[in-house]
């Protein structure tokens, strides 16, 4: 499990920060992370996106079926993110 530090905002279902939620790392491409999250107020479990060096930015329950079929589907960083998203050295 990781620690939450560099996790920001808070639970969209609770409200309770996710300074103090649990993380699992489900995925790990290059800098990006898909990390599970359990919220440590209500229990609610959901899928975050993490760049190394980014704020984790939480996803709705609703985009996690979407990401994984793009994570799953994915050939490379690009194919999940637009150019202005990637601060990648070494970038295509
Ligand atoms: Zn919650």
């Amino acid at each position: 499990m990781y620690g939450a530090e560099g996790l920001t905002g808070s639970c969209k279902a609770c409200g309770t920060t996710l300074e103090r939620a649990a993380m699992r790392e489900v995925r790990h491409f290059e800098e990006t992370r898909l990390l599970e999250v359990t919220c440590g107020g209500c229990k609610r479990t959901f899928l975050a996106i993490h760049v190394d060096a980014v704020p984790i930015d939480a996803v709705n329950m609703e985009d996690v079926v979407e990401a994984a079929e793009q994570l799953s589907s994915a050939r490379s960083l690009s194919d999940l993110f637009s150019p202005g998203d990637l601060d990648l050295p070494d970038a295509a």
